[in-house]
């Protein structure tokens, strides 16, 4: 927290590291590129115009920022809750630490994870890689398991160190065919990349796009959950409460992957919000489906 607090205590420091973010090389006209420019005060917000085109912008114009009513150290505050917690903050923790409303938390809550995921959609995984087929839903009656007709199927990838230890995972909804896992593959997974699959057909597409890939047949059910080569992938499924050492990201779009993601420093996520691709706030729903949990 101390840390926090000389990095972005205030809200001139906020403004001043969103700035560097957004022009690490000093301003830049994002219609026209040129850099002579002049700053003034206008209600209280401070534009920057272009000497060339004389177009008119603010620091966070295009950003999850641009349309907020909340002083820029409060959203500072929130990625730092949501970044240095063990678990999940909840939408009713933020509203509790920063004294918003309920709907003010949640919708800030979600854009920030919005961009979070957004930031980890081209992490690609390396090294040791345990990938796996998961399912989602299933609420309504049928087949269990693979052969079910009214589940979400995802591919589940979890990146560990040589010893097994979890370092990042990331969930894909994907069509279990070769040519989908392929596509996937070319992706997700880096070329150096050594994957441990069960002996699901589909998953021998993966051969070709990284160095090795180990697939080893084990039976159905409870026999391929205990078996040491799959201990992390197998208990990372969408609704997994396998602990990674930082929180879970869950985009709000079903198309969207789910990244479980180390820690990460304001600093990277301030980088990109301030990027120009960074996220599209409006494919956000616009409050939260249910009510705060009492
Ligand atoms: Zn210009």
């Amino acid at each position: 927290m101390a840390e926090f607090l000389e990095h972005y205590g205030t809200e001139e420091k906020c403004r001043a590291a969103l700035v560097a973010a957004r022009w690490p090389q000093g301003f830049r006209c994002p219609d026209c590129t040129h850099e002579g420019h002049s700053t003034f005060i206008r209600q209280g917000r401070q534009y920057w115009q272009c000497q060339r085109c004389r177009h008119q912008t603010t620091v966070t114009a295009g950003t999850v920022f641009e349309a907020t009513k909340l002083p820029l150290s409060r959203w500072f505050l929130a990625m730092h809750l949501m970044t240095q917690a063990k678990n999940n903050v909840s939408a009713l923790e933020l509203k509790r630490h920063l004294g918003l409303r309920y709907k003010s938390a949640w919708l800030m809550k979600h854009k920030l994870l919005q961009v979070m995921v957004e930031r980890e959609a081209h992490r690609v995984l390396k090294g040791r890689v345990e990938i796996d087929d998961a399912y989602l839903g299933g609420e309504r009656p049928g087949k269990p398991g693979r052969g079910s007709e009214n589940k979400i199927p995802f591919v589940v990838a979890v990146q560990t160190t040589d010893d097994g230890q979890p370092v990042v995972a990331r969930m894909n909804r994907i069509a279990f065919t070769k040519d989908a896992m392929q596509a996937w593959a070319h992706t997700a997974l880096a070329p150096s990349a050594r994957v441990i699959s069960d002996a699901l057909h589909c998953f021998r597409a993966v051969a070709g796009e990284v160095a090795r890939h180990t697939a080893i047949v084990v039976g159905s059910g409870r026999q391929a959950v205990t078996r040491p080569e799959f201990r992390r992938v197998t208990r990372c499924s969408p609704t997994s409460r396998l602990r990674f050492p930082g929180p879970t990201m869950r985009s709000s779009l079903p198309s969207m992957p789910t990244a479980i993601l180390p820690r990460c420093s304001i600093a990277s996520i301030v980088a990109s919000i301030s990027n120009p691709s960074s996220p599209d706030s409006s494919a956000l729903p616009s409050s939260p489906a249910r009510g705060p949990r009492q």
